[in-house]
């Protein structure tokens, strides 16, 4: 086994959420009439109210989707379309550090000329300015897409304070919180925010599963037509196993979250303080505890090449990214680290509910060995490549 330090890609099950995916593995389809069907359906139903209660809003305001990527393509497409036919191309304001699944849709309804799209940068540790981003704001501005922590980073923006600023102007404010659930309070009335995205697999529910939140009110038009599952805004049979155990592991990461987030901020300053003193390894980020996630440390190595640090992670045996986890695997230049300027191979450790302090020790001492012979073997092949995006 691996010493795992890729919570930021996937955190493993937590027992809550393996016990409802398994005992609801075989269940019937919830649509159906008969009393397997309703029983089932029970299921679903149950895991809506705890996820409404995890993030403070009512069962009706959520919806079950395959993942973060369709709650925010579910969020940003449908929030456009809603808004689109008024004779006027609808404006988007959104930044420059968004993942994939938020940046991308966007960036193709603006190709097909759907949005006018105003990209606000963030600023050199990861966080956008909340008076920039309200200053990019238009009348005719119909959603900002602001994400409340980023994966690669882990810095956390103000997105209340950017809802509140907002709060008199009719454009809908979405959230990717994918990040932030596992470690921080996400109340949607504190947030003050219309949309919200969300990943079971983020905080020890299963991978295939997501949730949105869209609160009562917010037109959004579906993606996906059928058999109108979810209110007609989300077609398709439930998943119901998946549902079940994404409830139940939100339920279980929502009891655990401050004592986690502690525990995880105490890993965090050590591996720190540990690694920054090694010759060319710095830290990315906010410094202030409270605008940064406590799962994360993300450090750029001078002189590395993403090759080295690959192979060199695999051989001692750390599953830890050298970039966000990406689609096809593929290493590529990331946006988020161009966007603030940064330079370096990143190294990005995430943390979770399965980590201990052995592991954090362990990890320690096997990367002040390794970091600096990838440091020597780098030398005089051109090392330290460019910024390489992170898996997810
Ligand atoms: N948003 C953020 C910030 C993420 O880190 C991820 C993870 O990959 C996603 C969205 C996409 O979530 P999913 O993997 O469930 O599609």
């Amino acid at each position: 086994m691996s010493l795992y330090l890729d919570h930021a890609a996937t955190t493993p099950l937590r027992p809550e959420a393996r016990r409802a995916l398994e005992s609801w593995r075989d269940a019937a389809n919830a649509s159906a009439a008969h009393a397997d069907g309703r029983h089932a359906r029970t299921a679903v139903e149950q895991a809506r109210e705890q996820v409404a209660a995890a993030i403070g809003c009512t069962p009706h305001e959520i919806v079950f989707t395959s993942g973060g990527t369709e709650a925010d393509n579910l969020a940003v497409k449908g929030v456009v379309w809603a808004a689109a036919g008024r004779g006027v191309v609808p404006h988007v304001v959104t930044t420059a550090v968004e993942h994939a699944a938020v940046i991308e849709p966007l960036r193709w309804l603006a190709s097909r000329g759907e949005i006018a799209l105003t990209v606000v940068e963030a600023a050199s540790d990861g966080r956008v300015d909340p008076e920039r981003l309200v200053d990019a704001v238009r009348p005719d501005t119909v959603l900002v897409a602001v994400m409340a922590a980023n994966n690669e980073i882990g810095a956390i923006n103000d997105v209340a304070s950017i809802a509140t600023a907002l709060a008199d102007h009719p454009c809908v404010v979405h959230t990717d919180a994918v990040q932030m659930v596992a470690t921080r309070n996400l109340d949607v009335a504190t947030l003050g925010i219309d949309t919200m995205a969300l990943s079971a697999h983020k905080f020890g529910g299963p991978q295939g599963v997501g949730v949105a939140y869209l609160r009562r009110g917010v037109p959004v038009v579906p993606l996906l037509h059928g058999g109108g599952q979810d209110r007609g805004v989300r077609s398709g049979t439930f998943a119901a196993g998946l549902i079940a155990a994404c409830g139940a592991g939100l339920a279980a990461a929502e009891a655990d979250r401050a004592a986690l987030a502690a525990r995880l901020e105490g890993f965090s300053d050590r591996m720190t303080q540990a690694l920054t003193v090694l010759e060319g390894v710095t830290r990315t980020g906010p410094s202030a505890t409270e605008h940064r996630l406590a799962s994360h440390v993300h450090l750029l190595l001078e002189d590395v090449t993403s090759e080295a640090l690959s192979l060199g992670l695999d051989s001692v045996g750390i599953a830890a990214s050298g970039g966000a986890a990406c689609g096809s695997g593929a290493a590529k230049p990331s946006h988020v680290l161009t966007a603030i300027g940064a330079h370096g191979t990143p190294l990005r450790l995430t943390t979770g509910w399965t980590t201990t302090a052995a592991d954090i020790e362990r990890a320690i001492d096997v990367l002040v060995d390794l970091l600096p012979r990838l440091r020597t073997s780098a030398a005089g092949v051109g090392g330290g490549l460019m910024n390489l995006a992170p898996v997810s």
